[in-house]
């Protein structure tokens, strides 16, 4: 029987015989002693084989290769002086072994080193095939068991603290009203019919409030086929809420305590509260972004009233065609950054044209104070302009000053590209900063451009701020994201429970009270038997780990996940299926594969 963990062991179990199952990590062979590392899920300790005290063991550790798998009886030491290992937590310590037992060997040859020092540079398409080993890797091993932490956490606060109940929601459903691509599924038993993959419990779960569940929560998987980027996958996990009978205010302040007690739970961190807060439109103001990192400065500056009398066309035109001009003030910028950079094939200009703008204008303020315009610009503001611009955008010496002039959104865009370009480049991010904030007041709509209508921001169940009520198509929504360090890792509303109002929202997005009931009849149809006002929210619950784990890739922080094209390199998933699987289904491919 198992008496500790590998990892568990410390200067306290000295003196104690153990018996320790796991995985030979390495082998090391010192002048007749033999040295393994033993790993299994909570980390490695030292065996030490000696022919001399021990010939039985000393044999079965000869045989021993990288990935065996083993069990060890032997005695806690403590450590020569000079073998202490202060980076391991099991440093202080060694087992002598008095029996090893193979229980298994190694076959083939591995893919790849899966010891612990020697592993960060395995390629992720190797990874992904041999997964299982993969996982056995020290820095995957902690990111699931860090996971598992977080929906603990999760799971306790919400029971114990908030009164919440977990209840399960179909999978195989109809489309949900969050816009993505569905994946389909199709019926046997209904011919001709099928069944969407939800894209999120929202249905259900405000179903369940007309229910009186009151709170439900459930840590839910969702499904979009949509192009994935890192922070994207076909299939993720939610943690879903919905609330009964709360104001935006208490739903705000209930989920402030659950992330805190997450944070304190895994992190130890204590989060300052209440949260910070941005409205929608000061979000785009200062930063151009409606999830703004904000754990750097280099705020953006509305200069449109400025500009729009300047003798630079490129400015005034752009306000005079309802455009605006907003600048990006870059401390250090002069030194670091070369006008090739800005200028066409730089790699400024390139972000910049990525977001959609023409072209990047700039000035520079040399280390003597002086300011340098250049091009166009330069012969076209006043010195008075010139003074107006250092005033408002706070440069000082050595301030790179860049400017976007065109639409809202293509400035924004662009502006808030360069922002995070420079700031990573120029190390303004504090690494360490753990920096969320509310994102509140988004719109109701925003304009589809390629379908000519108005379509919800959120989802068209979003209840719209009370006193905008009278404009819908302007209004705003009574809806929440929460920001961590510039990623989204939260979002929800307060939701629509009264008929009237519903009837509005789907004709500003141009849906017919018939489509409208083809759609989504059964929760409107539910709304008519006593639907108290309710609300929720859905974290990423991948993002959220992927960021507390320090990763950049949420395919790291999800045991099984896809590539960017949407396979698993592992079960080579998606695949073709029978012909008499189709038949049965009544489905026939129309696809032809190109030559
Ligand atoms: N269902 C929404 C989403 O997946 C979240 C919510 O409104 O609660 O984005």
């Amino acid at each position: 029987m198992r008496t500790y963990y590998c990892g568990e062991l410390r200067s306290e179990h000295i003196g104690e015989t153990v018996t320790l199952y796991g995985w030979v990590d390495r082998r090391r062979d010192h002048g007749g002693v033999i040295f393994l590392d033993v790993r299994d899920r909570s980390g490695i300790v030292q065996i030490v084989s000696d022919p001399e005290r021990t010939p039985d063991s000393y044999h079965g550790a000869e045989a021993l290769r990288s990935e065996y798998v083993v069990k060890i009886t032997g005695r806690v030491t403590s450590r020569p002086e000079d073998s202490l290992n202060p980076k391991l937590p099991t440093g202080e310590v060694e087992i002598y072994a008095d029996e090893i037992e193979l229980l298994n060997a190694v076959r083939k040859q591995l893919p790849f080193q899966v010891a612990t020092a020697e592993n960060e540079s395995v390629r992720e398409d190797l990874r992904l095939k041999y997964r299982y080993l993969d996982l056995r890797r020290d820095r995957m091993s902690r990111n699931l068991q860090l996971r598992h932490q977080v929906v603990k956490a999760m799971r306790r606060h919400l029971e114990d603290v908030g009164g919440f109940i977990e209840v399960e929601t179909p999978i195989l459903t109809r489309s949900t009203p969050e816009g993505a691509r569905d994946y389909l599924v199709p019926s046997r038993v209904n011919l001709g019919a099928w069944y969407a993959l939800p894209q999120s419990p929202q249905l259900f779960k405000q179903l369940l409030m007309v229910s009186g569940v009151d709170r439900y929560y459930q840590i839910a998987r969702c499904f979009r086929d949509e192009d994935l980027r890192a922070d994207r996958q076909p299939e993720f996990t939610q943690l879903d809420m919905e609330m009964s009978f709360m104001s935006l205010e208490e739903v705000i302040e209930l989920n402030e305590g659950l992330v805190s007690q997450i944070f304190q739970s895994v992190k130890g961190v204590e989060l300052p509260r209440p949260f910070p807060r941005l409205t929608y439109a000061e979000a785009m103001d200062r930063y151009g972004s409606d999830k703004p990192d904000t754990r750097f400065g280099m705020e953006l500056v509305d200069v449109s009233d400025l500009m729009k009398d300047s003798g630079f066309k490129v400015f005034s035109g752009a306000v005079a065609a309802g455009g605006i001009v907003k600048v990006l003030p870059i401390p250090g910028g002069n030194d670091a950054i070369s006008n090739v950079r800005i200028k066409p094939g730089g790699d400024l200009f390139k972000e910049a044209s990525e977001a959609g703008a023409k072209g990047l204008a700039y000035i520079r303020v040399r280390d003597n104070g002086e300011i340098d315009t250049i091009g166009a610009i330069k012969d076209n503001l006043t010195e008075a302009q010139k003074q107006e611009l250092l005033d408002r955008t706070g440069a000082q010496s050595g301030h790179l000053l860049l400017f976007a002039a065109a639409d809202a959104t293509t400035v924004n865009k662009t502006l808030d590209r360069l922002r995070l370009f420079v700031g990573n480049e120029l190390g303004s991010i504090d690494k360490d900063k753990m920096n969320l904030l509310w994102v509140t007041d988004f719109p109701m709509f925003e304009w589809n451009a390629d379908e000519k209508r108005l379509e919800a921001l959120h989802h068209p169940f979003t209840a719209p701020h009370p006193d905008d009520i009278n404009d819908l198509k302007t209004a705003r929504a009574q809806a929440y994201d929460l920001v961590l360090n510039g990623t989204e890792v939260g979002g929800g509303s307060l939701r629509i429970y009264q008929r009237e109002v519903q009837e509005k929202v789907f004709e500003a997005i141009g849906l017919s009270t018939e489509e409208a009931y083809n759609k989504f009849g059964f929760l409107l149809d539910a709304f008519e038997y006593g639907t108290p006002p309710h609300g929720g929210i859905a974290y990423g619950l991948d993002r959220l780990v992927m960021l507390l784990a320090g990763e950049e890739s949420i395919r790291d922080v999800i045991a099984f996940p896809k590539t960017q094209q949407a396979g698993c390199l592992l079960t080579n998933a998606p695949a073709g299926v029978d012909e008499k699987q189709l038949k049965e289904l009544q489905v026939r491919s129309t696809y032809t594969p190109k030559s």
